[in-house]
């Protein structure tokens, strides 16, 4: 058996539903494809409503019994589960490249950021607290006490397919929640293994149940509508994130959203031109440029412009295209063709509206769905490059003249996730930082993610944060005792 087969011989493919693993009610299976072929790798589970309905009672049932289980247990099991993602990182990685697509190091970075969460929600487990006070008057007494939400729907994207779940499952495990999960259906492997490596770290049956299906619609609609759920917490795009909130308000369900982002990427003329394409590179290459938090858009000062624009597109145009599995890819097919045609389309609509391709500019022309790291200068405002999520390796380059017409630059978009201020200048940095209508900012570096910060955006980006002292709030309730000490 090659390591492929037999990584993909280990991942389960069925539902894991109170903590069995069961073939969907009707008997279907989805097959699940190798971006980088277009071939099946192998079928899963394609599950019903009424399996919805199953994984929330498994939830549901170990809900008081999760709740009830001691900090230090909750804490030691997501620390298991923290030191098996890194002991299993080779399995793991081949498993989500082969799903994915991205170079198998790509994943294995993925990997260490997901495990980050489970470290890092392991130490939230103990530290849930409240609070007891006087009131104002002297007359009572104000006692606060923080308690799980309850039973929590997760639905996921395929982009990061290991540490969009553990952002979420992290903080759920250490509050006491129990959850189902539907992980994209392009991505259920890497959900699937995650669900057995946290079995087999010691998580009680019903605390966690993945669903995997084709009707993301039909599964979804029974849980949300259903007055037993407590949390919705969806990453993914923004207009089915429109529509689950509009869903969630029938049960006035908590909810976090992590939608999509349009960010901005700010060079300054006194920037460190070298860091500032150090941090582009990272900024717009990570996941080949399929990320929430991808630079979707350079605004350069004009006078730094050309030199930027040449540096990038040399260190682009000398990225390895290929397989993610084979050794020395730097970037990796897009997900599926849709995406690949998607790309295309910006580019090409970019260059009919005046824009030059420096590097790049076309799919490639074997099976999977690839597409050439690609630079675009002098590209107009009115392109929609500049104002869509791209979500794939496209670097469009406009230039600003002033500080005021950058930031008006930068904020021209519904979206609101993060964006990239590269500049040397103190006083600056503040001020562009300040102004920027974005959760998140990199200022003077190309990456954010980090467990320990509070993920999230603003805008149509979402609502909610992923991590940091932000992160285990969003699954706690908060409730007041007002009480009566007598005179
Ligand atoms: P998507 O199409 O919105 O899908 C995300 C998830 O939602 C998938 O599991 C999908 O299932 C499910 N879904 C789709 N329609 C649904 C419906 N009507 N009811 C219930 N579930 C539904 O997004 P994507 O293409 O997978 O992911 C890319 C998007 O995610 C980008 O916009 C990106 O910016 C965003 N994202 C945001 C963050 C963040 O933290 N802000 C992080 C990563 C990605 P199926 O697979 O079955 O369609």
């Amino acid at each position: 058996m090659t390591s492929e087969e037999s990584v993909l011989a280990a991942v389960p493919k069925q539902l894991y539903i109170g903590g069995k693993w069961i073939d969907a009610s009707g008997g279907a299976t989805f097959e699940v494809e190798d971006p980088a072929t277009g071939k099946a790798l192998c079928s899963v589970a394609d599950a019903t409503a009424d399996d919805a309905r199953a994984a929330l009672d498994a939830a549901v049932a170990a809900q008081a019994g999760w709740a009830a289980t001691p900090p230090n247990e909750r804490s030691e099991i997501l620390h298991r589960a923290f030191l098996a993602l890194g002991e299993q990182a080779e399995e793991l990685a081949l498993l989500m490249t082969l799903e994915m697509g991205k170079a198998v190091a790509e994943s294995k970075g993925e990997l260490a950021y997901a495990a980050e969460f489970f470290r890092w929600f392991s130490g939230e487990a103990l530290r849930l607290d409240g609070y007891y006070k006087t009131t104002g008057n002297g007359a009572s007494r104000v006692l606060v006490m923080r308690q799980p939400v309850g039973p929590c729907y997760f639905i996921t994207p395929w982009n990061f397919p290991n540490a969009m779940g553990t952002r979420k499952i992290g903080p759920a495990i250490a509050a006491g929640c129990t959850m189902v999960v539907k992980p994209a259906q392009q991505t259920p492997l890497s959900m699937l293994a995650l669900a057995k490596l946290l079995e087999e770290c010691g998580l009680p049956p019903g605390v966690l149940n993945v669903i995997t299906a084709t009707g993301s619609g039909a599964v979804s609609e029974p849980i949300i509508s259903d007055p037993r759920l407590r949390k919705l917490s969806f990453t993914g795009s923004t207009p089915v994130g429109k529509k689950l909130i509009a869903q969630a308000a029938d049960q006035v369900l908590r909810v976090s959203m992590e939608l999509g982002g349009n960010a901005p990427f700010l060079v300054f003329a006194d920037a460190d031109l070298d860091a500032a394409v150090d941090g582009a590179m990272l900024a717009k290459m990570r996941n080949m440029g399929e990320a929430c938090t991808s630079a979707n858009r350079f605004h350069v000062h004009e006078s730094v412009a050309d030199e930027f624009a040449a540096k990038l597109a040399a260190r682009m145009g000398a990225l390895t295209v290929g397989r993610g599995t084979e050794s020395g890819t730097d970037v990796g097919p897009m997900i599926d063709a849709a995406q690949q045609d998607k790309v295309a389309e910006l580019v090409d609509d970019a260059v009919a509206k005046g824009a030059t391709v420096v590097t790049g500019g076309s799919k490639g022309d074997g099976e999977g769905y690839f597409y050439a790291p690609t630079v675009l200068t002098g590209v107009p405002q009115d392109a929609a490059v500049l104002n869509e999520e791209i979500f794939g390796p496209v670097a469009p380059i406009a230039t600003f003249s002033t500080d005021e017409e950058a930031i008006a630059a930068a904020n021209r978009t519904e979206y609101g996730l993060v964006a990239y201020v590269f500049t040397r200048d103190l006083q600056r940095a503040f001020r562009v930082c300040e102004a920027l209508e974005t959760g998140m900012i990199g200022l003077n570096q190309g990456i954010v993610s980090n467990a320990g910060a509070p993920f999230g955006g603003v805008k149509q980006s979402g609502t909610g944060r992923e991590g940091g002292n932000e992160g285990i709030a969003e699954y706690l309730d908060t409730k007041y005792v007002a009480i009566n000490v007598g005179s």
